[in-house]
């Protein structure tokens, strides 16, 4: 199982930019005193800072613990309120609907020209699993609330398909335009924004790219004036300036240290923690955990083939996490021999010491030596016959 690679709002925005859609001129700053030199380079009118974290929803969130009652997208007008707004930014980690309760903290902020605003409008292109292709998506209710309005009023969201072939093309941007409601001066901008992000999800291999708000202005002028975009994982080889752009300090610490000894690792919220081969296996093994009521940890695919520095590796990440009440180890011995997932676990147990339950459910190639080298260990591991009886077994011991 893969991951996706998140870039900041600034970097997608230079992306769509070198394809041609228009951005608002912005400058990135470091610190407060920075963000007051981008606002005098951007001429001194009104600004909005904009806390650069990989999350969305910035604008409705809140500065952790700061009792300040603005978010991570904040209107300025007077050159003065720079650097105590742009200092409760890089002081607080920002809150949102997407961060999680502990926020995340904003190491940089984009200082952008203030635009006025007639329109707000969503535009998107994901991959449709069902049509089999990508798809260009788009609102005219776009803005902070799009998730709510494609839930209440689903048709109101157009989709386009689009060939990976030939990519977005020109009528099928009018037609969206046209759609949206944009007057004929205005087609052409937003037909621009639209073969821009096209360009850019296919070209890139993105596997979302948002633009939203795409926004009309009182002049008429079509602007991207937010933009998210996700890249494939499995792809990003083929783009090493993508790859360059990823921001580790904003990834979830252990599954960073997972990817370097090339496991794949998801961190979630429950309290058992999961040690599986293969990535099919890891997800039922998670369903079958809930199904009994437990809620996983974590995804952790040790993959066909891993050995003893992997396993060891990977019991480190799960147990660090304070979160984890009990540990199930489920391997299907195939490529993976059982008696060489049991000496891992004994060497793991001998370095890293386990401090909760370890439910073990070996099956496959060699079953019958590591079943035997896990008895004779004296660790002390509850052995497992069977999926539903590990799952039982390892939602009672984290109970
Ligand atoms: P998000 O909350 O993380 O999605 O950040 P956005 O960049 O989308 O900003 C949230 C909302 O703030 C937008 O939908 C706009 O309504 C508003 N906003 C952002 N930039 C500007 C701006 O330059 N001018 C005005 N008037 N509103 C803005
Ligand atoms: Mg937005």
């Amino acid at each position: 199982m893969g991951w996706s690679m998140k870039i900041h709002e600034y970097q997608a925005k230079d992306l769509l930019a070198a394809e041609g859609a228009k951005i608002p001129a912005g400058i990135i700053a470091n610190s407060p005193e920075e963000a007051v030199k981008a606002f005098d380079h951007l001429g001194g009118n009104p600004v909005v800072l904009k806390a650069q974290v990989h999350a969305g929803g910035r604008g409705k969130g809140r500065f952790k613990d700061s009792g300040k009652d603005f978010g991570g997208v904040k209107f300025i007008t007077k050159r003065e309120d720079i650097i105590p707004i742009a200092e409760v930014m890089f002081k607080f980690p920002l809150v949102t609907l997407q961060t999680g309760p502990e926020g995340q903290k904003v190491s940089k902020i984009l200082v952008q020209s203030a635009a006025d605003i007639s329109r707000e409008i969503y535009l998107g292109m994901v991959l449709d699993r069902s049509e089999g292709m990508p798809i260009m998506m788009a609102c005219a209710d776009g803005g902070v609330d799009i998730e709510e309005v494609a839930h209440k009023n689903p048709e109101k969201l157009l989709k386009m398909a689009v060939s990976p072939e030939t990519g977005l093309l020109p009528y099928q941007a009018r037609k969206l335009a046209f759609a949206l409601g944009f007057t004929p001066e205005q087609v052409p901008q937003a037909e621009a924004i639209m073969m821009a992000l096209s360009k850019v999800f296919l070209a890139q291999d993105a596997s979302l790219a948002e633009i939203n708000p795409l926004v009309v202005t009182p002049t008429g002028e079509v602007l991207a004036l937010d933009a998210k975009i996700t890249f494939d994982d499995n792809a990003l080889f083929r783009h090493p300036h993508i790859e360059h752009l990823r921001d580790l300090s904003e990834e979830n610490p252990s599954e960073v240290r997972a990817a370097k000894s090339g496991l794949s690792f998801v961190q979630m919220s429950g309290n058992i923690g999961c040690l599986v081969n293969g990535a099919g296996l890891a997800m039922s093994t998670m369903d079958i955990i809930k199904y009994h009521g437990g809620e996983p940890a974590n995804f952790l695919d040790v993959g066909g083939g891993a050995n003893k520095d992997q396993v060891t590796e990977a019991f480190r990440i799960l147990l660090s996490d304070p979160n984890v009440k009990a540990v199930l180890v489920n391997i299907f011995g195939g490529i993976m021999k059982c008696d060489t997932i049991a000496n891992a676990i004994l060497a793991a147990y001998k370095e890293v010491g386990f401090h909760v339950p370890l439910v073990v459910r070996l099956e496959g190639t060699n079953v019958a030596e590591g079943k035997k080298i896990l008895q004779e260990s004296g660790l002390k591991i509850i052995a497992a016959e069977g999926l539903t009886d590990a799952a039982k077994k390892v939602v009672a011991a984290a109970k």
